[in-house]
């Protein structure tokens, strides 16, 4: 099992997006990089097109090593460290060590 997974929300331990949170729209575990939403963006120049009439500049996420995010908890309302555990009703499950809600 993968430690984040898409539509879980991370915060960013270092580098230049540190502190900060997001969703996780795309993950490459073999690569070990995922997409954040509104993280990490960086300026593409696009040519005008039906999606994008206007052209110009557009703003999109790159991937950020997944060694640099960590996985917030809702409840705790900042990155926490990831526990397993283990039940007969509903298998493997992703548990916060700092509160023992399910993430
Ligand atoms: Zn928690």
């Amino acid at each position: 099992m993968a430690r984040i997974k898409k539509g879980d929300t991370v915060t960013v331990l270092s580098g230049k997006n540190k502190g900060k949170t997001g969703k996780i729209l795309q993950v490459w575990p073999g690569e070990g990089r995922a997409l954040v939403e509104r993280l990490n963006l960086s300026k593409h120049y696009e040519r005008r097109s039906q999606q994008n009439p206007a052209g110009g500049i557009v703003e999109r996420e790159s991937p950020i090593a997944i060694s640099k995010l960590a996985l917030a908890c809702p409840k705790c309302q900042k990155p926490v460290r990831v526990g397993y555990s283990t039940s007969e009703t509903s298998g493997k499950q992703r548990i916060c060590r700092s509160c023992g809600g399910s993430l």
